[in-house]
């Protein structure tokens, strides 16, 4: 949250596949008022992903000549992919917007050490089995691909404590209850402080 405004700025993060970007949408759909912040990436775009919606997908030359100049306030390399969250992009959007990050613990982070940000953040997790039969169902990576996101759930898992909620994303409806609640209630709380 920012108490120099009532706007407010969400983390989710969570290991691969939980269902971040899902829930993340659907925020988006029901409150107007959210904006993800789009991150740049060095990956190359899955089959249903838009440039400049779901990320900007530029080269790892241009991430780098981004990251010279400053121009992350966070960055992180995730499955030999660079992801990073423009500090011009969220500047911008967090003037007249509430905002989500679907960022990584790393990226958590960093972004946090920024003062003039401040946050709630939300850690999703699932069942490891779950998980994996999600990623295969998902049918948006390669098997190998697959086996690094799986594998890399016990190390993603292990940084929940970083976080102010952790959910558990076992039923998606219940799921974005619980985050539209703790949305609800920090609306309220902004709300209240600048009454008194
Ligand atoms: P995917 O390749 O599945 O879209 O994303 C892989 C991981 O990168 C996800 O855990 C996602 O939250 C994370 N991610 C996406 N954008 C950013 C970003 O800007 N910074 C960081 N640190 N992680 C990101």
């Amino acid at each position: 949250m920012t108490h120099d405004n009532k706007n407010i700025m969400v983390i989710l993060s969570s290991p691969s596949g939980v269902g971040k970007t899902t829930l993340t949408k659907k925020i988006q759909e029901k409150y107007h008022s959210f904006k993800v912040s789009v991150s740049h990436t060095t990956r190359s775009p899955r089959s249903n992903e838009i440039d400049g919606v779901d990320y900007y997908f530029i080269s790892t030359k241009e991430f780098n000549n981004l990251i010279k100049k400053d121009s992350f306030y966070e960055y992180a390399k995730i499955f030999e992919n660079y992801y990073g969250t423009s500090k011009k992009e969220v500047d911008k959007l967090k003037i007249s917007n509430d905002l989500i990050f679907d960022i990584d613990w790393q990226g958590t982070k960093q972004i946090i050490k920024f003062k003039n940000l401040k946050f709630i953040k939300i850690f999703l997790i699932i069942d490891k089995e779950e998980l994996h039969k999600r990623l295969i169902k998902r049918n948006q990576n390669t098997k190998t691909d697959i086996d690094k996101r799986f594998n890399s759930f016990d190390e993603d898992s292990k940084h929940w404590k970083d976080y102010d909620y952790v959910l558990i994303n076992k039923n998606l409806e219940i799921c974005f209850k619980q985050i539209e609640n703790i949305i609800k209630s920090q609306k309220n709380f902004i709300f209240d402080f600048h009454k008194s």
